[in-house]
């Protein structure tokens, strides 16, 4: 079963996302100290496709050290053992000096990378998605975690580490 990771700064997303995919199926928390602290794991499901899938906490994590300390941690610690990530940015937001910073240690591993511009529900997200090229990560795809939208295209994005 491939593992997923799902990384981004906080408050894009994420854990929703992880939540829809997820749904009652939630598999363990994983509760050692450090950075894994907040770690959720879980078996997703997107159609006929099931796989393992991780969600980060970003900052809400209570390591030692600088906030960016943390942040790049736990999502390097992610990233490297995942299959494929998912790079999520808030799409109504736009692209922040956040993202930029995540947007790095992403293109700098290796595991290949889904650029998500999630609450895209609506035309404030769709514009905000355009944004999203700016990364370097390519194309991202629009989505609504919230409201389920987009994942037709999220499980096509998918398909092919399966
Ligand atoms: P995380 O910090 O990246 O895990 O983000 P959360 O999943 O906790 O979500 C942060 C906030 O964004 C919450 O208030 C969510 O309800 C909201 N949110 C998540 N997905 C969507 C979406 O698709 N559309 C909208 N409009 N809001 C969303
Ligand atoms: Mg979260």
């Amino acid at each position: 079963m491939p593992l997923i990771a799902v990384v981004g700064r906080p408050n894009v997303g994420k854990s929703t996302l992880f939540n829809r995919l997820v749904g009652k199926r939630l598999a363990l928390v994983d509760d050692r100290p450090g950075v894994t602290r907040d770690r959720r794991e879980g078996e997703g499901r997107l159609g006929d496709l099931t796989f393992r899938i991780v969600d980060t906490a970003g900052l809400e994590s209570a390591a030692d050290g600088s906030l960016e300390a943390r942040m790049r941690q736990q999502t390097e610690a992610a990233i490297a053992e995942a299959d494929v990530v998912l790079f999520v940015i808030d799409a109504r937001a736009g692209v922040t000096a956040d993202d930029v910073r995540f947007a790095d240690l992403v293109r700098r591993a290796s595991s290949p990378v889904i650029l998500l511009a999630n609450k895209a529900e609506g035309h404030a997200g769709r514009d905000g998605a355009y944004d999203a090229y700016s990364l370097g990560l390519g194309d991202p795809l629009p989505v609504s975690a919230e409201h389920g939208e987009g994942l037709g295209d999220l499980y096509d994005a998918l398909q092919p580490f399966f």
